[in-house]
Protein backbone atom coordinates (compact mmCIF):
# COMPACT_ATOMS: atom_id res chain seq x y z
CA UNK A 1 0.00 0.00 0.00
CA UNK A 2 2.71 2.52 1.05
CA UNK A 3 3.89 2.19 -2.61
CA UNK A 4 0.74 3.94 -4.04
CA UNK A 5 1.38 7.24 -2.32
CA UNK A 6 5.02 7.43 -3.33
CA UNK A 7 4.66 9.10 -7.25
CA UNK A 8 3.60 12.19 -5.88
CA UNK A 9 6.71 12.81 -3.33
CA UNK A 10 8.76 14.40 -6.32
CA UNK A 11 5.97 16.67 -6.85
CA UNK A 12 5.69 17.65 -3.11
CA UNK A 13 9.57 17.69 -2.19
CA UNK A 14 11.88 20.77 -4.07
CA UNK A 15 13.91 19.62 -6.24
CA UNK A 16 16.90 21.19 -4.97
CA UNK A 17 20.23 19.27 -6.40
CA UNK A 18 20.23 17.75 -10.03
CA UNK A 19 21.94 14.88 -7.62
CA UNK A 20 18.58 14.49 -5.76
CA UNK A 21 16.47 15.44 -9.30
CA UNK A 22 17.88 12.45 -10.62
CA UNK A 23 17.37 10.27 -7.48
CA UNK A 24 14.07 10.94 -7.12
CA UNK A 25 12.94 10.75 -11.06
CA UNK A 26 14.62 7.14 -9.98
CA UNK A 27 12.68 6.43 -7.56
CA UNK A 28 9.38 7.70 -8.97
CA UNK A 29 9.85 5.51 -12.00
CA UNK A 30 10.67 2.68 -9.65
CA UNK A 31 7.34 3.90 -7.87
CA UNK A 32 5.44 3.18 -10.63
CA UNK A 33 7.20 -0.04 -11.52
CA UNK A 34 5.55 -1.15 -7.88
CA UNK A 35 2.45 0.76 -8.80
CA UNK A 36 1.79 -1.62 -11.73
CA UNK A 37 2.92 -4.67 -9.91
CA UNK A 38 0.81 -3.52 -6.96
CA UNK A 39 -2.38 -3.44 -9.44
CA UNK A 40 -1.81 -6.64 -11.48
CA UNK A 41 -1.19 -8.65 -8.74
CA UNK A 42 -2.47 -7.60 -5.02
CA UNK A 43 -0.02 -9.03 -2.52
CA UNK A 44 -1.92 -12.50 -1.18
CA UNK A 45 -2.93 -12.01 2.56
CA UNK A 46 -0.43 -14.53 4.65
CA UNK A 47 -1.01 -15.94 7.99
CA UNK A 48 0.78 -13.58 10.77
CA UNK A 49 3.35 -14.71 12.80
CA UNK A 50 1.61 -15.79 15.92
CA UNK A 51 -1.17 -18.31 13.07
CA UNK A 52 2.76 -18.93 11.17
CA UNK A 53 3.72 -20.47 14.93
CA UNK A 54 0.66 -22.68 15.23
CA UNK A 55 1.27 -24.19 12.51
CA UNK A 56 4.85 -24.79 12.82
CA UNK A 57 4.09 -26.36 16.17
CA UNK A 58 1.59 -28.74 14.46
CA UNK A 59 4.53 -29.59 12.16
CA UNK A 60 6.73 -29.83 15.03
CA UNK A 61 4.13 -32.59 16.60
CA UNK A 62 2.76 -34.27 13.48
CA UNK A 63 4.75 -37.70 14.25
CA UNK A 64 3.67 -37.65 17.73
CA UNK A 65 0.21 -36.78 16.74
CA UNK A 66 -0.08 -39.49 14.03
CA UNK A 67 0.68 -41.96 16.86
CA UNK A 68 -1.57 -40.72 19.12
CA UNK A 69 -4.29 -40.57 16.35
CA UNK A 70 -2.94 -44.28 15.41
CA UNK A 71 -3.53 -45.15 18.86
CA UNK A 72 -6.80 -44.69 19.47
CA UNK A 73 -7.92 -46.21 16.38
CA UNK A 74 -6.12 -49.41 17.31
CA UNK A 75 -8.03 -49.02 20.82
CA UNK A 76 -11.53 -48.28 19.22
CA UNK A 77 -13.16 -48.51 22.78
CA UNK A 78 -17.19 -47.88 22.54
CA UNK A 79 -19.45 -44.92 24.56
CA UNK A 80 -18.39 -45.06 28.14
CA UNK A 81 -16.05 -47.51 28.09
CA UNK A 82 -13.03 -45.93 26.11
CA UNK A 83 -10.48 -45.97 29.17
CA UNK A 84 -7.02 -46.48 27.05
CA UNK A 85 -7.90 -43.77 24.43
CA UNK A 86 -8.90 -40.73 26.64
CA UNK A 87 -5.86 -42.00 29.50
CA UNK A 88 -3.53 -41.74 25.91
CA UNK A 89 -4.98 -38.33 24.91
CA UNK A 90 -4.90 -36.88 28.94
CA UNK A 91 -1.29 -38.17 29.28
CA UNK A 92 -0.08 -36.83 26.12
CA UNK A 93 -1.73 -33.66 27.21
CA UNK A 94 -0.13 -33.71 30.79
CA UNK A 95 3.31 -34.48 29.03
CA UNK A 96 2.93 -31.49 27.09
CA UNK A 97 2.37 -29.15 30.08
CA UNK A 98 -1.44 -28.67 30.43
CA UNK A 99 -3.04 -29.70 33.88
CA UNK A 100 -4.85 -32.18 33.51
CA UNK A 101 -8.51 -32.99 35.79
CA UNK A 102 -9.62 -36.62 35.30
CA UNK A 103 -12.90 -38.44 35.41
CA UNK A 104 -15.18 -35.08 35.44
CA UNK A 105 -19.01 -35.56 35.55
CA UNK A 106 -18.58 -38.85 37.20
CA UNK A 107 -17.61 -40.21 34.06
CA UNK A 108 -14.17 -42.25 33.84
CA UNK A 109 -13.34 -41.32 30.70
CA UNK A 110 -13.93 -37.53 30.66
CA UNK A 111 -11.64 -35.37 31.28
CA UNK A 112 -10.61 -31.50 31.13
CA UNK A 113 -6.71 -30.11 29.80
CA UNK A 114 -5.84 -26.72 30.32
CA UNK A 115 -3.61 -23.83 30.06
CA UNK A 116 -3.12 -20.51 30.82
CA UNK A 117 -4.74 -17.71 33.37
CA UNK A 118 -7.85 -15.65 32.72
CA UNK A 119 -10.14 -14.43 30.31
CA UNK A 120 -10.65 -15.16 27.81
CA UNK A 121 -11.25 -18.68 28.09
CA UNK A 122 -11.91 -20.34 24.92
CA UNK A 123 -12.61 -23.98 24.66
CA UNK A 124 -11.98 -27.05 22.16
CA UNK A 125 -14.15 -30.26 21.83
CA UNK A 126 -12.34 -34.06 21.75
CA UNK A 127 -14.52 -37.06 21.17
CA UNK A 128 -12.71 -40.49 21.15
CA UNK A 129 -15.62 -43.18 21.34
CA UNK A 130 -16.00 -45.97 18.47
CA UNK A 131 -18.71 -48.02 17.01
CA UNK A 132 -19.57 -51.28 17.58
CA UNK A 133 -18.98 -54.49 15.03
CA UNK A 134 -17.12 -51.79 12.49
CA UNK A 135 -13.24 -53.29 12.56
CA UNK A 136 -11.29 -52.82 9.92
CA UNK A 137 -7.66 -52.86 8.37
CA UNK A 138 -6.43 -49.61 7.19
CA UNK A 139 -6.37 -51.34 3.56
CA UNK A 140 -8.83 -50.32 0.53
CA UNK A 141 -10.38 -53.77 0.83
CA UNK A 142 -12.79 -55.31 3.54
CA UNK A 143 -11.06 -57.03 6.49
CA UNK A 144 -11.67 -56.93 10.00
CA UNK A 145 -9.05 -56.11 12.39
CA UNK A 146 -10.29 -58.35 14.86
CA UNK A 147 -13.56 -60.00 13.78
CA UNK A 148 -16.84 -58.51 15.32
CA UNK A 149 -14.89 -55.97 17.22
CA UNK A 150 -15.38 -52.33 17.23
CA UNK A 151 -13.72 -49.99 14.92
CA UNK A 152 -13.76 -46.04 14.27
CA UNK A 153 -16.33 -45.89 11.56
CA UNK A 154 -17.06 -41.89 12.60
CA UNK A 155 -13.29 -41.03 12.92
CA UNK A 156 -13.22 -39.82 16.62
CA UNK A 157 -9.74 -40.80 16.89
CA UNK A 158 -8.65 -38.32 14.37
CA UNK A 159 -11.41 -35.79 16.16
CA UNK A 160 -9.71 -36.05 19.45
CA UNK A 161 -5.99 -36.18 18.92
CA UNK A 162 -6.58 -32.89 15.88
CA UNK A 163 -8.69 -31.14 18.78
CA UNK A 164 -6.06 -31.69 21.10
CA UNK A 165 -2.88 -30.33 18.53
CA UNK A 166 -4.71 -27.03 18.50
CA UNK A 167 -4.88 -26.65 21.82
CA UNK A 168 -1.34 -27.78 22.45
CA UNK A 169 -0.41 -25.09 19.60
CA UNK A 170 -2.02 -22.58 21.39
CA UNK A 171 -1.01 -23.57 24.60
CA UNK A 172 2.62 -23.13 23.66
CA UNK A 173 1.74 -19.17 22.50
CA UNK A 174 0.32 -18.54 25.78
CA UNK A 175 3.74 -19.73 27.74
CA UNK A 176 5.70 -18.04 25.04
CA UNK A 177 3.30 -14.68 26.43
CA UNK A 178 2.67 -14.16 22.87
CA UNK A 179 -1.27 -15.17 23.65
CA UNK A 180 -3.12 -14.13 27.02
CA UNK A 181 -6.03 -16.17 28.18
CA UNK A 182 -7.12 -20.04 28.75
CA UNK A 183 -6.96 -22.68 26.55
CA UNK A 184 -9.10 -25.92 27.67
CA UNK A 185 -9.54 -29.04 25.94
CA UNK A 186 -12.29 -31.37 26.44
CA UNK A 187 -12.26 -34.44 26.54
CA UNK A 188 -15.89 -35.82 25.75
CA UNK A 189 -16.42 -39.47 25.90
CA UNK A 190 -19.89 -41.49 24.13
CA UNK A 191 -20.68 -39.31 21.55
CA UNK A 192 -22.36 -42.13 19.56
CA UNK A 193 -24.53 -43.31 22.57
CA UNK A 194 -25.05 -42.57 25.95
CA UNK A 195 -24.50 -38.18 25.62
CA UNK A 196 -21.44 -37.44 27.14
CA UNK A 197 -21.07 -34.00 26.25
CA UNK A 198 -24.76 -33.33 28.44
CA UNK A 199 -23.43 -35.14 31.35
CA UNK A 200 -20.91 -32.85 31.30
CA UNK A 201 -23.02 -29.79 30.28
CA UNK A 202 -24.97 -30.37 33.28
CA UNK A 203 -22.54 -30.59 35.27
CA UNK A 204 -21.74 -26.89 34.17
CA UNK A 205 -18.66 -27.71 32.69
CA UNK A 206 -19.03 -25.15 29.48
CA UNK A 207 -20.55 -21.97 31.36
CA UNK A 208 -17.86 -20.19 31.70
CA UNK A 209 -16.26 -20.18 27.96
CA UNK A 210 -15.93 -17.01 26.10
CA UNK A 211 -16.42 -19.73 22.42
CA UNK A 212 -16.11 -23.30 21.69
CA UNK A 213 -14.46 -24.90 19.26
CA UNK A 214 -14.86 -29.02 17.62
CA UNK A 215 -14.16 -30.37 14.34
CA UNK A 216 -15.29 -33.62 12.64
CA UNK A 217 -13.90 -35.64 10.26
CA UNK A 218 -15.61 -35.37 6.88
CA UNK A 219 -15.56 -36.16 3.04
CA UNK A 220 -15.05 -32.13 2.32
CA UNK A 221 -13.13 -29.06 4.20
CA UNK A 222 -15.53 -26.63 5.05
CA UNK A 223 -16.59 -24.11 7.80
CA UNK A 224 -20.03 -26.11 9.10
CA UNK A 225 -22.58 -24.10 8.87
CA UNK A 226 -25.62 -26.84 8.73
CA UNK A 227 -27.43 -27.85 12.24
CA UNK A 228 -28.01 -31.53 13.35
CA UNK A 229 -31.59 -32.58 14.44
CA UNK A 230 -32.63 -32.83 17.68
CA UNK A 231 -33.53 -35.91 19.32
CA UNK A 232 -34.76 -38.25 22.30
CA UNK A 233 -34.51 -41.20 23.30
CA UNK A 234 -36.71 -43.72 24.85
CA UNK A 235 -37.60 -46.74 26.13
CA UNK A 236 -41.04 -48.07 26.99
CA UNK A 237 -41.88 -51.09 28.90
CA UNK A 238 -45.27 -52.80 29.35
CA UNK A 239 -46.11 -55.36 31.56
CA UNK A 240 -48.73 -57.91 31.44
CA UNK A 241 -49.53 -61.42 32.87
CA UNK A 242 -48.25 -64.41 31.55
CA UNK A 243 -50.80 -67.64 30.65
CA UNK A 244 -50.66 -70.71 28.52
CA UNK A 245 -50.87 -69.45 25.02
CA UNK A 246 -53.40 -72.01 24.02
CA UNK A 247 -54.99 -73.80 27.94
CA UNK A 248 -56.09 -70.07 29.21
CA UNK A 249 -54.91 -67.05 27.42
CA UNK A 250 -57.96 -65.37 28.94
CA UNK A 251 -56.08 -65.11 32.18
CA UNK A 252 -52.98 -63.48 30.24
CA UNK A 253 -52.25 -60.40 29.77
CA UNK A 254 -49.72 -59.76 26.58
CA UNK A 255 -46.79 -56.74 27.20
CA UNK A 256 -46.55 -57.97 23.35
CA UNK A 257 -49.86 -57.02 22.54
CA UNK A 258 -49.01 -53.39 23.53
CA UNK A 259 -45.66 -53.09 21.90
CA UNK A 260 -47.22 -54.26 18.68
CA UNK A 261 -50.21 -51.31 19.32
CA UNK A 262 -47.76 -49.00 20.62
CA UNK A 263 -45.95 -49.78 16.84
CA UNK A 264 -48.77 -49.61 15.46
CA UNK A 265 -49.74 -46.39 16.97
CA UNK A 266 -46.46 -44.70 15.70
CA UNK A 267 -46.59 -45.83 12.17
CA UNK A 268 -50.06 -44.03 12.27
CA UNK A 269 -48.62 -41.15 13.80
CA UNK A 270 -46.15 -40.60 11.04
CA UNK A 271 -49.03 -39.27 8.58
CA UNK A 272 -49.34 -36.15 10.71
CA UNK A 273 -46.06 -35.25 11.59
CA UNK A 274 -44.35 -32.51 9.81
CA UNK A 275 -41.88 -33.84 6.92
CA UNK A 276 -38.30 -33.21 8.99
CA UNK A 277 -39.46 -35.91 11.50
CA UNK A 278 -37.86 -39.20 11.65
CA UNK A 279 -38.90 -42.29 14.28
CA UNK A 280 -37.05 -45.37 14.66
CA UNK A 281 -37.43 -47.66 17.15
CA UNK A 282 -36.25 -51.50 17.52
CA UNK A 283 -37.77 -54.29 20.05
CA UNK A 284 -35.76 -54.69 22.87
CA UNK A 285 -37.97 -57.41 24.41
CA UNK A 286 -41.21 -59.70 23.36
CA UNK A 287 -41.29 -62.47 24.59
CA UNK A 288 -39.31 -65.69 25.40
CA UNK A 289 -41.15 -68.40 23.16
CA UNK A 290 -45.10 -68.75 21.76
CA UNK A 291 -46.48 -70.26 24.03
CA UNK A 292 -46.51 -68.54 26.88
CA UNK A 293 -48.20 -65.25 26.70
CA UNK A 294 -44.95 -62.55 27.03
CA UNK A 295 -45.38 -60.50 30.08
CA UNK A 296 -42.60 -58.15 29.72
CA UNK A 297 -41.98 -56.12 26.01
CA UNK A 298 -40.11 -53.10 25.51
CA UNK A 299 -39.63 -50.51 22.84
CA UNK A 300 -36.81 -48.38 22.19
CA UNK A 301 -37.56 -45.38 20.35
CA UNK A 302 -36.31 -42.13 18.94
CA UNK A 303 -37.58 -38.89 17.60
CA UNK A 304 -36.09 -36.67 16.27
CA UNK A 305 -36.62 -33.07 13.80
CA UNK A 306 -34.70 -30.02 12.78
CA UNK A 307 -35.03 -28.53 15.99
CA UNK A 308 -36.41 -29.29 19.94
CA UNK A 309 -39.30 -27.66 20.26
CA UNK A 310 -40.43 -29.93 16.92
CA UNK A 311 -39.25 -33.10 18.66
CA UNK A 312 -41.17 -31.82 21.90
CA UNK A 313 -44.55 -32.03 20.19
CA UNK A 314 -44.25 -35.34 18.43
CA UNK A 315 -42.80 -36.39 22.08
CA UNK A 316 -46.00 -35.94 23.69
CA UNK A 317 -48.48 -37.55 21.06
CA UNK A 318 -46.08 -40.47 21.52
CA UNK A 319 -46.52 -40.37 25.54
CA UNK A 320 -50.80 -41.01 24.70
CA UNK A 321 -50.19 -43.73 22.26
CA UNK A 322 -47.78 -45.79 24.59
CA UNK A 323 -50.68 -45.59 27.39
CA UNK A 324 -53.58 -46.03 24.87
CA UNK A 325 -51.40 -49.21 23.85
CA UNK A 326 -51.72 -49.95 27.40
CA UNK A 327 -55.54 -49.19 28.12
CA UNK A 328 -55.79 -51.72 24.50
CA UNK A 329 -54.00 -55.07 25.99
CA UNK A 330 -55.46 -54.13 29.79
CA UNK A 331 -51.06 -54.32 30.90
CA UNK A 332 -48.63 -51.89 32.85
CA UNK A 333 -46.60 -49.18 31.41
CA UNK A 334 -43.49 -47.36 31.59
CA UNK A 335 -41.53 -44.64 29.55
CA UNK A 336 -38.30 -44.10 30.79
CA UNK A 337 -36.29 -41.06 29.07
CA UNK A 338 -32.52 -42.35 28.31
CA UNK A 339 -31.31 -39.14 26.60
CA UNK A 340 -32.25 -36.35 24.47
CA UNK A 341 -30.17 -34.11 22.12
CA UNK A 342 -30.78 -30.28 20.93
CA UNK A 343 -29.56 -29.07 17.89
CA UNK A 344 -26.53 -27.40 16.74
CA UNK A 345 -26.23 -23.74 16.66
CA UNK A 346 -24.69 -22.69 14.31
CA UNK A 347 -22.36 -18.92 14.31
CA UNK A 348 -21.80 -17.44 11.03
CA UNK A 349 -19.55 -14.87 12.76
CA UNK A 350 -17.05 -17.44 14.05
CA UNK A 351 -17.60 -19.88 11.00
CA UNK A 352 -16.67 -16.64 8.82
CA UNK A 353 -13.06 -16.48 10.94
CA UNK A 354 -12.64 -20.37 10.60
CA UNK A 355 -13.05 -19.90 6.95
CA UNK A 356 -10.82 -17.35 6.33
CA UNK A 357 -7.88 -19.01 7.98
CA UNK A 358 -8.98 -22.39 5.82
CA UNK A 359 -8.25 -20.11 3.12
CA UNK A 360 -5.12 -18.80 4.20
CA UNK A 361 -3.94 -22.57 5.31
CA UNK A 362 -4.57 -23.84 1.41
CA UNK A 363 -6.32 -26.96 0.48
CA UNK A 364 -4.73 -30.39 1.21
CA UNK A 365 -2.98 -32.32 -1.40
CA UNK A 366 -2.73 -35.59 -2.36
CA UNK A 367 -0.20 -38.25 -3.74
CA UNK A 368 -1.28 -41.03 -6.37
CA UNK A 369 -1.20 -43.73 -3.93
CA UNK A 370 -3.43 -41.46 -1.81
CA UNK A 371 -5.74 -41.08 -4.87
CA UNK A 372 -5.69 -44.53 -5.97
CA UNK A 373 -6.43 -46.26 -2.24
CA UNK A 374 -9.40 -43.71 -2.45
CA UNK A 375 -10.31 -44.97 -5.44
CA UNK A 376 -10.10 -48.85 -4.92
CA UNK A 377 -11.88 -48.50 -1.99
CA UNK A 378 -14.96 -46.73 -3.41
CA UNK A 379 -15.12 -49.52 -5.86
CA UNK A 380 -14.63 -52.21 -3.02
CA UNK A 381 -17.77 -50.85 -0.98
CA UNK A 382 -19.26 -50.80 -4.49
CA UNK A 383 -19.80 -47.10 -5.15
CA UNK A 384 -18.62 -44.96 -8.18
CA UNK A 385 -15.22 -43.27 -7.06
CA UNK A 386 -15.15 -39.64 -7.10
CA UNK A 387 -11.84 -39.52 -5.71
CA UNK A 388 -10.86 -36.90 -2.68
CA UNK A 389 -11.79 -33.56 -1.99
CA UNK A 390 -9.06 -31.12 -0.24
CA UNK A 391 -10.11 -28.06 -1.73
CA UNK A 392 -11.44 -25.28 1.46
CA UNK A 393 -15.55 -25.12 0.09
CA UNK A 394 -17.17 -21.56 -0.17
CA UNK A 395 -19.05 -20.42 3.18
CA UNK A 396 -22.58 -22.07 3.06
CA UNK A 397 -25.66 -20.76 3.28
CA UNK A 398 -27.72 -22.76 6.55
CA UNK A 399 -30.34 -25.00 5.22
CA UNK A 400 -34.15 -24.97 7.17
CA UNK A 401 -33.63 -28.50 7.58
CA UNK A 402 -30.29 -30.45 8.35
CA UNK A 403 -29.44 -33.84 7.25
CA UNK A 404 -30.32 -37.08 9.60
CA UNK A 405 -27.91 -37.04 12.17
CA UNK A 406 -27.26 -35.66 15.68
CA UNK A 407 -25.01 -34.64 18.05
CA UNK A 408 -24.15 -33.75 21.74
CA UNK A 409 -22.31 -30.57 20.36
CA UNK A 410 -25.68 -29.19 20.02
CA UNK A 411 -26.29 -28.74 23.46
CA UNK A 412 -23.05 -27.33 24.16
CA UNK A 413 -23.68 -24.73 21.30
CA UNK A 414 -26.88 -23.71 23.20
CA UNK A 415 -24.42 -22.80 26.08
CA UNK A 416 -21.87 -21.42 24.85
CA UNK A 417 -20.75 -19.91 20.87
CA UNK A 418 -20.25 -22.69 19.46
CA UNK A 419 -17.57 -23.06 16.11
CA UNK A 420 -17.65 -26.07 13.75
CA UNK A 421 -15.21 -27.38 11.14
CA UNK A 422 -15.53 -30.15 9.10
CA UNK A 423 -12.27 -31.66 7.37
CA UNK A 424 -11.69 -34.34 4.80
CA UNK A 425 -10.39 -37.62 5.98
CA UNK A 426 -11.97 -40.04 3.42
CA UNK A 427 -12.64 -40.42 -0.10
CA UNK A 428 -15.76 -37.52 -1.20
CA UNK A 429 -19.00 -39.03 -0.52
CA UNK A 430 -17.74 -41.78 1.52
CA UNK A 431 -20.30 -44.05 3.53
CA UNK A 432 -20.18 -42.45 6.96
CA UNK A 433 -20.39 -45.15 9.71
CA UNK A 434 -18.63 -47.97 7.68
CA UNK A 435 -15.28 -49.76 7.20
CA UNK A 436 -14.55 -47.35 4.66
CA UNK A 437 -14.47 -44.42 6.94
CA UNK A 438 -11.92 -46.80 9.71
CA UNK A 439 -10.12 -48.26 7.10
CA UNK A 440 -9.25 -44.48 5.96
CA UNK A 441 -8.88 -42.62 9.51
CA UNK A 442 -5.84 -45.08 9.86
CA UNK A 443 -4.04 -44.04 7.14
CA UNK A 444 -2.28 -40.59 5.61
CA UNK A 445 -5.64 -39.64 3.95
CA UNK A 446 -7.10 -39.21 7.54
CA UNK A 447 -3.64 -37.62 9.18
CA UNK A 448 -3.61 -35.02 6.88
CA UNK A 449 -6.96 -34.28 7.60
CA UNK A 450 -6.63 -34.20 11.04
CA UNK A 451 -3.42 -32.24 11.06
CA UNK A 452 -5.35 -29.65 8.46
CA UNK A 453 -7.87 -29.52 11.59
CA UNK A 454 -5.28 -28.95 14.22
CA UNK A 455 -4.59 -25.92 11.85
CA UNK A 456 -7.71 -24.30 11.06
CA UNK A 457 -8.54 -24.69 14.57
CA UNK A 458 -5.06 -23.24 16.03
CA UNK A 459 -5.44 -19.97 13.95
CA UNK A 460 -8.90 -19.78 14.10
CA UNK A 461 -8.31 -19.58 18.27
CA UNK A 462 -5.68 -17.18 17.64
CA UNK A 463 -8.80 -15.01 16.44
CA UNK A 464 -10.36 -15.40 19.01
CA UNK A 465 -7.45 -14.62 21.89
CA UNK A 466 -6.29 -11.74 20.45
CA UNK A 467 -9.35 -10.18 18.57
CA UNK A 468 -12.22 -8.93 21.79
CA UNK A 469 -14.76 -7.49 19.07
CA UNK A 470 -14.99 -10.82 17.13
CA UNK A 471 -15.73 -12.59 20.38
CA UNK A 472 -18.33 -9.45 21.05
CA UNK A 473 -19.99 -10.33 17.75
CA UNK A 474 -20.18 -14.21 17.88
CA UNK A 475 -21.78 -13.66 21.10
CA UNK A 476 -24.09 -11.18 19.79
CA UNK A 477 -25.28 -13.55 17.25
CA UNK A 478 -25.18 -16.85 19.49
CA UNK A 479 -27.83 -14.73 21.62
CA UNK A 480 -29.61 -13.87 18.66
CA UNK A 481 -29.85 -17.46 16.86
CA UNK A 482 -30.65 -18.99 20.89
CA UNK A 483 -33.68 -16.74 21.54
CA UNK A 484 -35.95 -17.77 24.70
CA UNK A 485 -34.84 -21.15 24.52
CA UNK A 486 -33.41 -21.64 27.60
CA UNK A 487 -30.96 -25.10 27.56
CA UNK A 488 -32.59 -28.19 30.17
CA UNK A 489 -30.83 -31.32 30.13
CA UNK A 490 -32.58 -33.89 28.88
CA UNK A 491 -30.94 -37.02 30.97
CA UNK A 492 -32.49 -39.45 33.35
CA UNK A 493 -31.97 -38.62 37.39
CA UNK A 494 -29.42 -40.48 38.50
CA UNK A 495 -25.78 -40.46 38.24
CA UNK A 496 -24.13 -41.54 34.61
CA UNK A 497 -24.76 -44.64 32.93
CA UNK A 498 -20.71 -45.63 33.38
CA UNK A 499 -21.06 -49.40 32.88
CA UNK A 500 -19.71 -51.46 35.98
CA UNK A 501 -16.88 -53.96 34.46
ZN1 LIG B 1 -18.95 -38.63 14.88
Amino acid sequence: MPFLFMPYLPFLIPLKTICMRKFLLTLTGLSFTFLIIAQKKPAAPMLNADKRAIIASVQKHENELIELSDKIWGYAEIAMREKQSSKALADYAEAQGLKVTRGVAKIPTAFIAEYGSGRPIIGILGEFDALPGLSQKAQPTKEPLQAGKPGHGCGHNMFGTGSLGAAVAIKELIAEGKLKGTIRFYGTPAEEDLAGKVWMAKDGLFNDLDVCLDWHPDSENKANMQSSQAVIDYSVCFKGKSAHAAADPWNGRSALDAAELFTNGINYLREHVKPSVRIHYVFKEAGKVPNVIPDTASVWLWIRDSKRNGVAAVEERMKDIAKGAALMAGVQYDIKLNSGLYELLNNETGAKALQSNMELIGPITYTNDELQFADKIMKEYGVESQGINGNIKPLEKTKDDPEGGSTDVGDVSYLVPEISLLATTAPYKSPWHSWVVVACGGMSIGHKGMLFASKALGTTMVDLFQNEKLRQDIRKEFEQRKGKEVWKAMLPDGPPPVPVD
